[in-house]
């Protein structure tokens, strides 16, 4: 009577046990996926810009300088296209800051819309945006910037009843042989304020 009593007690203290190590096992597993979900959005977060989902700077210039070492070791090369809102200032002072962003969100669209999966973008500073395309030449680069300058143009941001009209100006340089990223940069900067002088809403190759 008593071993039937032992046994039955063991049983029973055995399959709580189990049962308990199942639920913690399934509850440790959902808080580590939580934890992976969470870390991976932080990871993205840490590299994004909030405002048009593009890179921000950090994760490009690490981006550009993986791609310059590349090009100089296998010959892989790239093109940049550096570009920037047209009287951008004027934008914000006419119609408002609100008004501005939602310019900046329409510009990120019409460039996400146009680029490939292997190319980047990153808010460079403000209302200036970087692109780097890889295996891409500057007459491929300089065509792909005049699309994107096209299309900006047909689609005015509608705001408070307000149709607002903007263009952009874009640099076009593809990689050189350089010592650093900040020369290539340098060099695709200055394209950009070439076609600022032209007059801007202009690609310069
Ligand atoms: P240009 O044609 O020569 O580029 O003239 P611009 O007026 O566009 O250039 P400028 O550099 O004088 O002005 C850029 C302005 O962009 C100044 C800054 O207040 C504004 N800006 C920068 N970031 C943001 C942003 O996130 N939102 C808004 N609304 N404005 C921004
Ligand atoms: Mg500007
Ligand atoms: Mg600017």
């Amino acid at each position: 009577m008593l071993s039937v009593f032992y046994f039955f007690n063991t049983s029973i203290t055995m399959i709580l046990i189990l049962f308990c190590l199942s639920v913690f096992s399934t509850k440790i597993m959902h808080s580590e996926n939580s934890l992976k979900a969470h870390n991976s959005r932080l990871s993205s977060l840490a590299i994004t810009d909030s405002l048009t989902g593009f890179y921000n700077r950090r994760f490009m210039v690490d981006h550009l300088k993986h791609s310059i070492l590349r090009a100089k070791q296998t010959g892989y090369r790239f093109s940049l296209l550096l570009c920037d809102i047209d009287d951008f200032k004027l934008i914000n002072d006419t119609y408002g800051h609100n008004c501005g962003d939602k310019v900046i969100q329409q510009m990120s669209e019409v460039m996400q819309r146009n680029v490939r999966e292997s190319d980047s973008i990153c808010r460079w500073d403000g209302e200036e945006i970087l692109l780097l395309l890889p295996g891409c030449s500057d007459a491929d680069a300089a065509r792909l910037a005049e699309k994107i300058r096209f299309e900006i143009n047909q689609e005015p941001v509608l705001y408070q009843g307000n149709q607002v009209s903007f263009s952009m100006t874009f640099g076009v340089q593809s990689y050189e042989p350089c010592t650093d990223y900040l020369e290539l940069i340098r060099k695709v900067d200055i394209k950009l304020y070439q076609g600022k002088n032209r007059g801007k809403n202009c690609v310069v190759l």
